[in-house]
């Protein structure tokens, strides 16, 4: 970098900030920096161009063309240099525009007799803004330097876009993350909520862009990065020992943290005027229009990496800690990148929905969520970049979509909406008391599924006739340390009491997998669903099942009680099991502690191999569960958590139907009780296929009872079954098509289904 060209950019920075002290339009503002830019850069003509849509960007202020052609000009996305700039998010730069590949002539503009082009993308944090051309009549191309000068240049007019500083009267922008937005995610779980958002990691705001002095801020950059370095390496030696993934991601922390490449390039554009926090932000947002554009996960978890880190020393050096003394809003939704089920937990029921960039429908979060019955949306791009905390939102978990900022119709649209959905609250509150009887007289039992003391409530007002599945290692996850077992019995006697007598079903212990205690020990393995957990560490580490059946016997203080063991893959897990509870029935009755009234004991059937086992397994087993969102998972060898392979197969699939058919014939013929209470039980058409083949005992979240009761009690399950079986026979993929259709032709569900 020549001692010149640093000079010319601090100059033109200088003179920047004096353009944004002024008080003047934004416009105006706009107009006297493209004029400042094209005299510093030396050339004839500097243009700003900015989205005015997600496809569409708009000449919005010049110096040296036309200027009639400012808001007339138009391009697409991709068309001419610019559009293609803008669609790469890559510089180009050319001593012969006409000649280039795609260039294409705005006649309007008066710009055929510039032959030099140079265009920077304008962007922040990943998002795109615009493009920042300059031109000139000389055949010539930039030099690094002046590219270099150009690019902190845009940097500097995106943060002041960002600022609002642009917004006055014929204001050329909108002050950024004031319009609205509607963002297209996937469905976590149904229902929709209105409220304000709170960002879960709060981002750093930059003021001051603009350094006059840049020695005092290289000196901050290095005392940011080496208080930086410290907290990285504290951090390694605390994670020493623990958790392989988590060391991985601490010393690619480091790695980046000790990057001479990194620091560099920050120094130079220190040097180049931009403050410390300028310098930093400006490699973020590199970095995330880098994750963009990469597909390789080990990449993009790098330079997600890459971007933590940033935002860790923009908090050091900004001195915003995650706590930004921001308050809540009174109707939080929820907006993070990804989130785990015991952060989730912690924020319990306040949340009105939650947004994830990130996230997984099977996830333990996704369960969580759904306990807690808070719409949630999956796969929402960009939206921790776009969302402020405070911004009013709404979320549609129907369709996955998030309005942002919503204009007046769309508040209007969605307000009817919700309205709706009231409704159908009400229509089912009707038939709560009233059994799931089809219309051919068959009775399917409703059960809902729990985990938290404050699900409770919902078994009156939902019409449950019990607990099908209590997720025990819920109550696991909240905590910081290993619970107690008083603390555990008094627990489950809460959850007894406010069943008043009718059955709940705990589930012992299921961690493992996503589910990982943060008090625990977290095993480094490749394959974590299909490794040690559930009832394999419960029989590996007799402990703490000993513990929890113990709680449970105490809890139950002679009331009827029923116990599930999760993941059982063979019987001899299931024998295993049943001799602890044995020894821990025992250890009770020598305590002189009243025994239950009525002991069931019973697996989840989660592994194909276990629909396999031979006929005394089923004739000894107390009652089976079967868990579908495992047991599809490894029915069809596809992660549950893996959004790409997830939707591949369809629970309607013709073969996992006949999978389940057979273990309720097998059920059937040796008298066992059998329930199914994975996701798909709550919803209407899945359950009433189940119902159809045979299923009799459905267990899902409260807030499916109504929609799936009322789906049975108008529908003929014998003739669906037909139609199932017909479609079987013709050799259908899936029956969803021909089941959507008969419902639609018999009025079972809404047409939407
Ligand atoms: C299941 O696998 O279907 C189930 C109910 O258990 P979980 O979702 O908690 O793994
Ligand atoms: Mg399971």
């Amino acid at each position: 970098m020549s001692d010149a060209s640093v000079t010319d950019s601090r100059q033109m920075l200088g003179r920047l900030r004096n353009v944004m002290a002024e008080d003047s339009a934004g416009q105006a503002r706009l107009d006297k920096i493209t004029g400042l830019i094209a005299e510093e850069m030396h050339c004839e003509v500097c243009s700003v161009y900015l989205f005015r849509d997600a496809d569409t960007l708009e000449l919005c202020a010049t110096e040296g063309l036309n200027p009639d052609s400012v808001h007339q000009t138009r391009m697409r996305l991709g068309e001419g240099l610019v559009g293609r700039v803008a669609r790469t998010g890559r510089i180009m730069n050319t001593a012969d525009a006409p000649a280039e590949r795609g260039f294409r002539y705005m006649p309007e503009t008066g710009e055929e007799v510039f032959s030099s082009f140079l265009g920077v993308p304008i962007q922040r944090l990943g998002e795109k803004l615009g493009v920042l051309v300059v031109q000139s009549k000389s055949k010539r191309e930039f030099s690094d330097d002046e590219i270099e000068a150009l690019e902190v240049v845009a940097m500097v007019l995106a943060e002041m876009a960002e600022l609002g500083v642009f917004v006055g009267e014929g204001a050329a922008l909108r002050a950024r993350h004031t319009q609205s937005v509607m963002i297209r995610g996937g469905v976590g779980q149904e229902g929709a909520a209105e409220g304000h958002v709170w960002l879960h990691e709060p981002r750093v705001v930059v003021t001051n862009l603009i350094a006059e002095d840049p020695h005092r801020e290289l000196e901050r950059l290095h005392e940011a990065v080496n208080r930086l370095r410290v907290s990285v390496d504290q951090m390694l030696d605390g994670a020493r020992g623990g958790d392989k993934d988590q060391l991985q991601v601490l010393e690619a922390y480091r790695m980046f943290a000790n990057s001479k490449g990194w620091l560099r390039r920050m120094e130079e554009d220190i040097a180049r005027g931009l403050s410390a926090e300028a310098a930093v932000e400006k490699e973020q947002s590199t970095a995330r229009a880098r994750m963009g554009q990469v597909n390789d996960p080990y990449l993009r978890e790098r330079l997600h990496d890459l971007d933590d880190l940033s935002n860790r020393l923009l908090r050091i050096l900004t001195g915003q800690g995650t706590e930004t003394g921001a308050e809540m809003p009174a109707d939080p939704v929820l907006v993070a990148r990804n989130i785990g089920p015991a952060e989730l937990l912690d924020y319990g029921r306040s949340l009105k929905g939650i947004v994830l960039e990130e996230g997984s429908v099977g996830s333990h979060a996704a369960i969580v969520a759904r306990a807690l019955a808070i719409p949630l949306i999956i796969h929402a791009g960009r939206v921790t970049t776009e969302a402020l905390n405070g911004d009013h939102v709404m979320i549609d978990g129907d369709q996955g979509l998030v309005h942002l900022r919503p204009d007046e119709t769309v508040v209007g649209a969605f307000r009817d909406k919700m309205a709706m959905q009231v409704e159908a609250l009400e229509r089912y509150a009707s038939i709560r008391d009233k059994a799931a009887c089809s219309r051919d007289g068959v009775t399917v039992g409703m059960h809902m599924n729990a985990g938290l003391m404050a699900d409770l409530p919902s078994l009156a007002g939902s019409g449950a006739e019990g607990v099908g599945l209590f997720r025990t290692e819920l109550q696991f996850l909240v905590r910081t340390k290993m619970p107690r077992r008083g603390e555990l019995s008094a627990l489950y006697a809460r959850v007894l009491d406010a069943a008043q007598g009718k059955r709940v079903v705990f589930r012992t212990l299921d961690i493992g997998s996503d589910k990982v205690l943060p008090y625990m020990t977290a095993q480094d393995e490749p394959n974590p669903a299909m490794g040690w957990r559930a009832i394999r560490v419960g029989l590996d580490k007799p402990g703490i099942m000993r513990m929890q059946l113990q709680a449970l016997l105490r809890a139950a203080a002679g009331r009827p009680l029923a116990v599930m063991f999760p993941f059982v893959a063979q019987r001899e897990e299931y024998d295993a099991a049943c001799a602890e509870m044995n020894k821990a029935l025992e250890r009770e009755r020598i305590l002189g502690h009243a025994l239950p009234e009525v002991l069931e004991v019973g697996a989840m059937l989660e592994t194909p191999s276990l629909a396999f086992a031979p006929d005394k397994f089923f004739r000894d087993v107390g009652f089976l569960s079967i868990g579908g969102n495992d047991l599809k998972q490894f029915f069809f060898a596809a992660d549950r958590e893996n959004e790409r392979v997830r939707k591949r197969y369809d629970t309607l699939n013709v073969s996992f139907l006949s999978l389940i058919e057979q273990i309720v014939e097998r059920c059937a013929a040796t008298d066992t009780p059998l329930s199914f209470c994975g996701e798909d039980a709550g919803r209407p058409v899945e359950a009433l296929c189940l119902a159809a083949i045979g299923l009799r005992c459905l267990s899902m979240r409260p807030a499916s009872i109504g929609p799936v009761k009322n789906a049975i009690m108008r529908t003929d399950l014998a003739e669906l079954r037909a139609v199932i079986h017909a479609a079987r026979e013709r050799g259908d993929q899936s029956v969803r098509p021909a089941v959507v259709e008969y419902l639609r032709e018999n009025g079972g569900i809404p047409a939407k289904g």
